[in-house]
């Protein structure tokens, strides 16, 4: 599993353009069409990922050819036509539930044994109610004798087809399987749907995708289908941009009051998650639709709503997080089958809501959020892709937020980063600086953030202390500026966690003495030293993206863009008494003298003063406790990033 990935708030609103990746459910549906096409079909707008190579690599083992360009979103696909698919044979579907459906029923319309099977995670999602249909077509079904679940070895001559029921309220891709199914069967199927139907978007765009192939689908209005026999055609078929990807981006301007224009999408779209960005005009987006894109400017205010999501439920979690940014509360109903879906995501994002310190709650079929302040954690995301990518969308507007197994969004969209990075042209790491005189409580309090925030510390005062030290070790003369350059940049100093490393040698300790503390202040005066470590300090910097960097000039000097910059003060009783903690050899009044001094060197020196930022945040620590001061400053990041 890969590190927790740190999300890079957004600080100042973003107006971007982008086409998200095509859409996966299309890109699998025209696949697995073209795969059975009589003929060759260009598809165009193919999604790369996880789950759509594993659908075509599962057409190639039923005998069509695919020649894919997965970087231009462009397959060819020479389709099996009329020809059986004769077993033995296994069609493997990884994690993809639309494979591992979609090719159990195509196996039933086969000859002999073909097993579907699937990756664990998909091993514990339900098939039961779509092997039932296929057994009352006159299939037969081995499934693992306890659930009814993958892999299935489903034995068969050809169906005839005629007429099947199945419940409309559990997963509407068992619908959908069957339906892209039904042409194969000698005499077409009549799909009777009962009960409450759910994700009946998902019901017409498989419909749109057969239609678009040549099948003959009537629609039973309120009941079902009816599907004549035949064989689907081949044709060249644009696949739109995915609506369920579109939404983080959607949710993304929604929070920042940002705006962007997605491309490829329209009103027309086949996709129901397009329902999505009426709810965002509901909470007070504004949405405009040009011919070929859709539009959002989030508002400067969000407010709650009440959303039965049964039509768009990928979405859900998306929507959680922005109800979290909300000034008053959201209810999300209709959706008690998303508990089956990658993870069970009414219980997972009501968790990571509260992780977040969110007040969220389950419902029967949906949750309850009520919002409020967040604090920087790192959310679970339970090996589904749909919680890393929404949880990624609240970390635009939450600093500190950092999403557990980032990698799992590759199921869909495996840059997915990269396009949210890419939607802000300033959208810098997070890097917190404190600057401030000795004693002033930086090193506690940086400690302190970092470890709220997953950052890591930068101490520069251990910098220069490991140039003045090795200065005095090697009897140096420090006023001599060119001696001391030349020493410091041979000088490999490494800050390792607690740790100071110098050319690999220990010196956490050797670095504090008083003897140090004096000869450091004429060490750091000098502007080839400063030279050096300053660029030391950026690289480090920019290896970690991002983290918290004490001392003296990181807000003026070294790192001017930082997300946020604190000074931090306190009375000089207070600064020497907090110097005992740290000196091996401590002496009240010396310490005082020392700090005075220092205070004098260091902000009157020529070069990179100690000084203020203009936009410092000022913390007199005197009488606060590091809690007190911790708790500030994630505050202030929030405020950073409100709209
Ligand atoms: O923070 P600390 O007390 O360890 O810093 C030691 C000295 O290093 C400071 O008194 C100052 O002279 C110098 N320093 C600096 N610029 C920094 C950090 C420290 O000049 N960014």
């Amino acid at each position: 599993m890969s590190r927790p990935r740190l999300i890079r708030p957004v600080t100042s609103p973003f107006d971007a353009s982008l086409r998200v990746p095509g859409s996966k459910s299309i890109t699998n549906r025209a696949l697995l069409v073209a795969g059975l096409a009589e003929g060759t079909s260009t598809l165009t707008g193919v999604l790369d990922a996880d789950d759509t190579r594993a659908m075509a690599a599962a057409i190639e083992s039923f005998g069509a050819t695919v020649d894919a360009d997965w970087d231009a979103g462009v397959a060819t696909i020479v389709g099996i036509g009329s020809a059986a698919i004769a077993g033995p044979l296994t069609l493997q579907a990884n994690q993809s539930g639309t494979t591992g459906r979609f090719l159990l029923a195509i196996a039933a319309t086969g000859t002999g044994a073909i097993t579907v099977d699937g990756d664990e995670q998909l091993r514990g999602r339900p098939i039961g109610d779509l092997a039932d249909a296929l057994v009352s077509l006159g299939a037969r079904v081995e499934t693992p004798s306890a659930t009814q679940s993958l892999p299935a070895v489903v034995h068969a001559d050809g169906l005839s087809g005629g007429e099947v029921s199945l419940p409309g309220n559990i997963s509407s891709q068992f619908a959908s399987a069957l339906l892209m199914a039904a042409p194969r069967m000698a005499e077409g199927l009549s799909i009777r749907l009962t009960g409450e139907l759910v994700s009946t978007p998902y019901l017409d765009m498989t419909v749109a995708v057969m239609r678009a192939f040549g099948a003959e689908v009537q629609e039973v209005s309120g009941q079902g289908f009816v599907v004549a026999p035949g064989t689907y055609v081949a044709c060249d078929y644009a696949i739109e941009p995915d609506a369920s990807t579109a939404s983080y981006f959607l949710a993304a301007a929604a929070i920042t009051g940002s705006t962007i224009r997605l491309e490829g999408l329209s009103s027309a779209s086949l996709q129901g998650d397009m329902e999505f960005a009426e709810v965002l005009a509901q909470m007070g987006s504004t949405i405009r639709h040009h011919g070929d894109s859709i539009e959002l400017t989030g508002p400067s205010r969000l407010i709650g709503v009440d959303a039965d999501m049964r039509d768009f439920s990928d979405t859900v979690p998306t929507l959680a997080a922005v109800a979290a940014f909300a000034s008053t509360p959201t209810t999300i109903r209709g959706v008690g089958f998303i508990r089956h879906k990658e993870s069970d995501r009414i219980a997972g994002t009501v968790a990571e809501l509260q992780r977040l310190g969110i007040d969220a709650t389950e419902t029967d079929d949906g949750m309850v959020i009520v919002p409020g302040p967040l604090q920087p954690t790192v959310v679970q995301t339970y090996d589904d892709h749909r919680m890393a990518m929404a949880f990624s969308v609240l970390g635009l507007r939450n600093p500190g937020t950092r999403i557990a197994d980032p990698d799992c969004v590759a199921k869909t969209f495996p840059k997915f980063y990269r396009a949210l990075d890419e939607l802000h042209p300033d959208l810098a790491p997070l890097v917190v600086v404190i600057d401030g005189p000795a004693g002033a409580g930086k090193s506690t309090v940086a400690k302190a953030i970092a470890e709220r925030l997953g950052l890591l510390v930068l101490d520069t005062g251990a910098m220069y202390r490991a140039v003045a030290h090795s200065a005095i070790a090697r009897d140096i003369d420090l006023g001599d500026w060119d001696a001391v350059g030349d020493l410091t940049k041979d000088l490999r100093i490494e800050l390792d966690g607690s740790r100071v490393l110098i050319d690999g040698a220990d010196a956490t300790q050797v670095i504090r003495t008083a003897e140090v503390s004096k000869a450091v202040s004429i060490v750091a005066a000098n502007p080839r030293v400063r030279d050096v470590l300053k660029n030391q300090q950026r690289s480090w910097m920019a290896a970690q993206d991002g983290g918290v960097a004490e001392g003296r000039d990181m807000g003026t000097v070294v790192f001017p863009r930082a997300t946020l910059k604190i000074f931090m003060t306190a009375a000089i009783e207070e600064r020497a008494k907090r110097r005992a903690a740290e000196s091996l050899d401590f002496d009240y009044d010396a310490a005082v003298a020392d700090l005075r001094r220092r205070d004098e060197v260091d902000s009157t020196r020529a070069v990179d003063p100690l000084a203020e930022a203009h936009d410092a945040v000022v913390i007199d620590s005197t009488n606060q406790s590091v809690e007190e001061i911790v708790d500030l400053v994630v505050s202030l990041l929030g405020d950073l990033v409100r709209p």
